[in-house]
């Protein structure tokens, strides 16, 4: 049986740092399956059009700079309960919330660099 969809990349502090292949088996380890996956990077434009929703935030001009300042793997995966149960496998947004042994508390630097998107 097929289960749900959820879009994920993993973001740019965590490619740089060598991280994504560890983040990747833990995605695998966790049951998911890797339906499509690349190496890309986004536009300054691109990124602010995909944060859009953020836009009169504060942070949204840093965001979009951070997200656009170097290689993103951009994902789509497969699993039953796929959206919830991979928001508990990052953790919260704030690695210094997030729950012991999430992709984001093991490897996000900062609220704004955290590793991944959920
Ligand atoms: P994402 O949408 O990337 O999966 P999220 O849903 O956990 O993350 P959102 O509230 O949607 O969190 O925020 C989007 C992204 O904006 C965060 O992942 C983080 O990179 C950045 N961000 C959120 N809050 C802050 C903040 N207070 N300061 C700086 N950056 C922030
Ligand atoms: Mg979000």
């Amino acid at each position: 049986m097929a289960g749900t969809r959820t879009f994920t990349m993993i973001k740019p502090d965590a490619v740089s740092a060598g991280n994504s292949g560890a983040i990747i088996k833990m995605i695998e380890e966790a049951g998911f399956k890797i339906i499509a996956m690349k190496k890309t990077a986004m536009s300054k434009e691109t990124a602010g059009k995909f944060y859009a929703v953020h836009a009169e935030r504060p942070f949204y001009n840093d965001l979009t700079t951070y997200m656009s300042s170097g290689s993103i793997i951009p994902m789509i995966l497969e699993k039953d309960n796929a959206v919830e149960d991979f928001r508990k496998l990052i953790g919260a947004t704030n690695p210094k919330e997030a729950e012991e042994g999430t992709i984001r508390a093991l490897f996000a630097e900062s609220i704004e660099a955290n590793a991944i998107h959920g």
